[in-house]
Formats: C-alpha cells, sequence, structure tokens
C-alpha cells in the first residue's frame, strides 16, 4: 500500500510517500524559515498562505521522486492537529481534495504521534513498549508508548517546552531564527559550568518540567554588570547542559517507573547532539537504549505522517464518514485510540 503523507501544521509544508512494502519512497521538504525571519517567530497567515503556495509544487515533486503517479496512491494521511488553525487547513483540503478525486481514503492523523513514531523508520527500530520523550517546539512530553494509538502521559512541561526555552534563549543572545539549531551550534565552543544556571524541577520528584525560568536566568546574566558578550559561547553551553541534564535525569526516571528499558527520543530538539550524547551514556550505563529519528526526520516532515498514516492503515483502521476537511487545532496526543481492527 502506497500512502501519501501531508504536513502543514506550522512553518514547513512536507509531502512523502511510504510504500507499506518498499519502506519510504520519496520525501520533500519546504521550510518557511527565510519567510519568517524577519518577524522572529511564525507569522500563522503568513504561512497558511505559504503552504498554498508550495503544496502544489512538492506534491509533484514528491511523486517524480518516487516515480509515481497520482493512480498509484492508494491512500493519503495528513496532519490534522495539534498546530495552526489555517495551516492545518491548507494540507487538511488538500488532502481530501486529493482522495476525493481518486476514491481512495483520506486519514486525519495527530502531528505528535507522527514524531513520535518516526524512530520506527530507522534501519534499528525500536521494538513497543518503550518510553518517548518528546522535545520539540511546541511540546515536552513524556509518554508510556505500549503501540500504535496506546500513549499514556507521564509528565510534560507546565510552561515553555524545550524548542521554544532553545529559540528564546537563542533570541535573548542575539542569534538568528530559529534560535535552536545556532545556540546548539554556538554551544559547542563553549565550556559549560563557567556560568551556572539552574537545572528547574529536577528534584521535583514528579515527571514534569519547567523552562522558563531558564531563559529568564539567562537574562539575568546578560543584563548583568559583569556581563562579558565574549563569554556568550559558555553561556550556550551551560543553558545545553542544563536543559539536556533535566530531560536526561526526568527520562530515566520515566523508564524506572514503568519498568521499561528503552527509551525514544523525537521532535527537534532530538537533533541536538549533545543531548544524544548525555541520553546514550545515561541508558549504556543502566543497560538501555535510545533511539532517535534519522537527523532530517527530527523537524516536521511529511515523510512521518505517510508513515504514522501507513501504520494505522495497514493495521485496518478504517476512515469512516462523509469526506470533510478534518482539523483539530488542539489535540492531546493521549486521546488517540489504537488501530481500530486491533481494539477490544
Ligand atoms: P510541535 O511538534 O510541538 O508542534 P514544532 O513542530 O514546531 O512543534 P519541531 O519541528 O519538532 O517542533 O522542532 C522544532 C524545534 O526544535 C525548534 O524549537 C528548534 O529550535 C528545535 N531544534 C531543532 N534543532 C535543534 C538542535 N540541534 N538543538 C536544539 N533545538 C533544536
Ligand atoms: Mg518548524
Ligand atoms: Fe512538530
Amino acid at each position: 500500500m502506497k500512502v501519501l503523507g501531508i504536513e502543514t501544521s506550522c512553518d514547513e509544508t512536507g509531502v512523502a510517500v511510504y510504500d507499506t512494502q518498499e519502506g519510504l519512497l520519496a520525501h520533500c521538504l519546504h521550510s518557511q524559515i527565510d519567510l519568517h525571519a524577519a518577524y522572529g517567530g511564525v507569522v500563522p497567515e503568513l504561512a497558511s498562505r505559504d503552504h498554498i503556495r508550495r503544496l502544489p509544487i512538492l506534491l509533484t515533486q514528491t511523486l517524480e521522486l518516487a516515480g509515481l503517479n497520482a493512480a498509484d496512491i492508494d491512500a493519503v494521511a495528513y496532519t490534522s492537529g495539534p498546530g495552526l488553525a489555517g495551516a492545518l487547513l491548507v494540507g487538511a483540503s488538500v488532502a481530501e481534495s486529493f482522495a476525493l478525486a481518486r476514491g481512495i481514503p483520506a486519514l486525519p492523523v495527530h502531528h505528535l504521534e507522527g514524531h513520535l513514531l518516526s524512530p520506527l523508520l530507522s534501519a534499528d527500530p525500536p521494538q513497543f513498549p518503550f518510553v518517548a520523550l518528546l522535545v520539540s517546539g511546541g511540546h515536552t512530553q513524556l509518554m508510556r508508548v505500549r503501540r500504535v494509538g496506546d500513549y499514556a502521559l507521564l509528565g510534560e512541561s507546565v510552561d515553555d517546552a524545550a524548542g521554544e526555552a532553545f529559540d528564546k534563549t537563542a533570541k535573548l543572545l542575539g542569534l538568528g531564527y530559529p534560535g535552536g539549531p545556532q545556540l546548539a551550534r554556538l554551544a559547542t565552543q563553549g565550556v559549560a559550568g563557567r556560568f551556572r544556571l539552574p537545572r528547574p524541577m529536577l528534584h521535583s520528584g514528579d515527571l514534569d518540567f519547567s523552562f522558563s525560568g531558564l531563559k529568564t536566568a539567562v537574562l539575568n546574566v546578560v543584563s548583568g554588570p559583569e556581563w562579558d558578550p565574549e563569554r556568550m559561547a559558555d553561556l550556550a553551553a551551560e543553558f545545553q547542559h542544563a536543559v539536556a541534564e533535566v530531560l536526561c535525569a526526568k527520562a530515566l526516571a520515566a523508564l524506572k517507573k514503568t519498568g521499561l528499558k528503552t527509551l525514544v527520543v523525537a521532535g527537534g530538539v532530538g537533533a541536538n547532539q549533545h543531548l544524544r550524547q548525555v541520553l546514550d551514556e545515561a541508558l549504556q550505563k543502566k543497560g538501555g537504549r535510545v533511539h532517535y529519528p534519522e537527523p532530517a526526520l527530527c523537524t516536521d516532515n511529511g515523510a512521518m505522517i505517510a508513515f504514522a498514516g501507513a501504520l494505522r492503515l495497514a493495521a485496518g483502521e478504517v476512515v469512516g464518514g462523509e469526506p470533510a476537511v478534518r482539523i483539530r487545532p488542539r489535540w492531546p496526543l493521549a486521546e488517540l485510540q489504537p488501530p481500530q481492527s486491533a481494539r477490544q
């Protein structure tokens, strides 16, 4: 079965084809970074309009790359939420129209399920059950994952998401947009520990996180009388260490609580090399393992949506009802159900 995946939840237009027999056949991505850079953040209306411009082009490109015609596609999977309503509407309208025209099913997919399952696309995929650490621009969550669609929330950020903290801190330091990768790059030239930042909620005894105070702590350093911009790399390194230390400690606590040995990391911050190093070492010591998506599939993309949709459809998920453009800008991941045929 060949599934076309469409992602437009935020500022990336992603299209891909996943074949349940042959794997990922093609995926194309257009990032709107340049479009939003001048504003220092995503402008929802501009995002929607750009998805409209890019999606037809990417669709043609992806099919060409995969060596397929529209008639070869068996089903469409699209990001239905969570995300920006206007941006979601573009992908949903195109996906539902494509499916209606071809007489094939269109499956609404949860964006975070896409992120969460993306490590299963790698050459050495994790086995269920596992603990997932979702660290993206909008979410920081620990989930117990029994199988596709069976997700229990163990803990989450009470304020900023980890990626958001990276972006806001980078902005404070005068780095470009989006700041996460730039801050990470700067951190490689610095030494952690020369500044001392807090490890928020490290000893809170639960599996929740808080990152907004860390950004304030950085602000206090850079607006203090002794601040020397030459030491920015040291501050970036300390920031990155603080985030990674807390994420790692809570991920280990989640594994302990659930009695599981496998950790899966997904979302944009999962591309962070320092975080990967810290988690790899910690899990090795505990006799466990960490799985990540391919670096290019950490941030938003169509491949993860095509894949999540294909897993569900292959498990017998039925797409019911009249054709409709289905979006859900707010949608808790733990509300998902396993594919229908797998349910009792
Ligand atoms: P969500 O998935 O929660 O809706 P999103 O789709 O915006 O949010 P992603 O695309 O998964 O999030 O990830 C983007 C985030 O990842 C940004 O905040 C970005 O700064 C961060 N990020 C990307 N690469 C790195 C890196 N190497 N180090 C730290 N952060 C990074
Ligand atoms: Mg993005
Ligand atoms: Fe995302």
